[in-house]
């Protein structure tokens, strides 16, 4: 059973995945992956609806407003899916982007060829509700805003509620890419309103990859029919399919289906999303507070650091190679992951996955070691670094 079973290693010999996914995922759920099913049987079409069930009931849809609607492929394919479908031909898109996955919204439009513009706040200022607020003003041809919940690239929780509220007080519509959030970030239609939102298996809820899914308003996927550029992601095409067989149009990856449903029964006998999202936070503030203490710094204030990944800066000492940082702590057992910022060096460690605070202050003894292995004295970050976040402040 998922919930008795411990933290303390993934699978013999198998190293922790500090990343954002693919993650650490219990044995449990890698065990749920040893048989084969039929797609168009009655016992994985039960499973399909499950599953379709168990994700809207974590978005607190209580008036069934919403529907939920997988798609094959990783995480991209759904955005891809989300724009394409819930965008009308001559609709416009605001991207709000502040890292990676925000500028791949962006591209994604541009490859749809409709309409969009971008506020880009570069790798990691917090787009904010009042700028929101003033480029919908100003452009009256905008219809729909996609926001990152959590961006991945630098960790930063963007504030999606306030950004919320500016979108519908402009009588715009909100879509929002809470990949690597859901799950253990509230995402609860009563709080925060949007039209649709997406996420993938191998994320929060700790699966593997091989789908995700669109999680929208019941008038939007009606609305979405016949809008798609794309066959394999038309969302409405997908939905109807389901509604009608309980199948999904294509091949599904049913592997990943059953170790899906193993995860979402583990998130659910964990405590749901709040018990979820409190264990990373415990994981983060561990991890943090012991970096720190190697003299490590975080790129992020408090006030924007997830508890889904955290950007450090590399240390400013000649002997630190990150590199040789990852051979040494992959040696130890620990997967870490490298940045993303564009001015100065930095890396990333993930929270995420079925891990605990143990593990983590494994993972900091493990740095620790690694330094003075390198012969690092001092984790400090150089100038250049800690001049680059003032600005955050300002
Ligand atoms: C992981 C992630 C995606 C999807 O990435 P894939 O590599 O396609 O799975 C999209 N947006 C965010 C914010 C993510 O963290």
């Amino acid at each position: 059973m998922a919930t008795t079973e411990g933290f303390d290693s993934p699978a013999l010999g198998e190293p922790y995945l500090l990343t954002p996914g693919p993650l650490t995922t219990s044995f449990a759920v890698k065990q749920a992956m040893l048989r084969d099913w039929g797609s168009w049987d009655g016992d994985f079409r039960a499973m399909t609806a499950d599953l379709r069930r168990r994700l809207l009931a974590l978005t607190g849809d209580a008036k069934a407003e919403f529907d939920c609607v997988p798609i094959q492929g990783s995480g991209t394919f759904c955005v891809e899916a989300m724009l394409g479908s819930f965008v009308p031909r001559d609709g416009k898109v605001l991207v709000l982007a502040n890292g990676a996955y925000g500028l791949r919204a962006a591209q994604i439009m541009q490859y749809l060829g409709r309409a969009h513009t971008l506020i880009d706040k570069g790798d990691y200022l917090p787009p904010r509700g009042e700028e929101v607020a003033a480029a919908l003003d100003a452009d009256p041809a905008i219809t729909h805003v996609i926001a990152i919940h959590c961006e991945t690239s630098s960790g930063i929780l963007n504030p999606v509620a306030e950004i919320s509220r500016a979108v519908y007080a402009s009588g715009r519509k909100l879509l929002v890419d809470s990949m690597s959030a859901f799950g253990a970030i509230p995402l609860d239609v009563n709080e925060i309103r949007y039209e649709a939102m997406v996420s993938s298996a191998n994320k929060c809820i700790e699966g593997v990859p091989g789908f995700g899914f669109v999680i929208a308003r019941k008038s939007e996927l009606e609305a979405a029919k016949g809008r798609s550029h794309s066959l394999s992601l038309d969302v409405h095409a997908q939905w109807a399919t389901m509604e009608k067989t309980g199948q999904w149009r294509f091949t599904p990856p049913t592997h990943v289906v059953a170790a899906f449903l193993e995860a979402l029964r583990a998130h659910e006998a964990e405590g749901g999303v709040a018990a979820r999202g409190a264990r990373y936070l415990k994981n983060r503030d561990v991890m943090v507070a012991g970096m720190r203490q190697l003299g490590f710094e975080t790129l992020l204030s408090e006030r924007w650091l997830s508890p889904i990944i955290v950007t450090f800066f590399c240390p400013a000492h000649a002997n630190f190679s990150f590199q040789r940082f990852y051979e040494l702590m992959k040696d130890k057992g620990f997967v870490i992951y490298p940045g993303k910022l564009t001015v100065v060096e930095s890396f990333r460690i993930g929270c995420i996955g079925r891990m605990n605070e143990d593990v983590m202050r494994r993972v900091v003894e493990a740095a620790r070691q690694s330094l003075s292995q390198m012969d690092v004295s001092d984790a400090a970050p150089p100038r250049a670094a800690l001049d680059e976040r003032a600005k955050l402040a300002a």
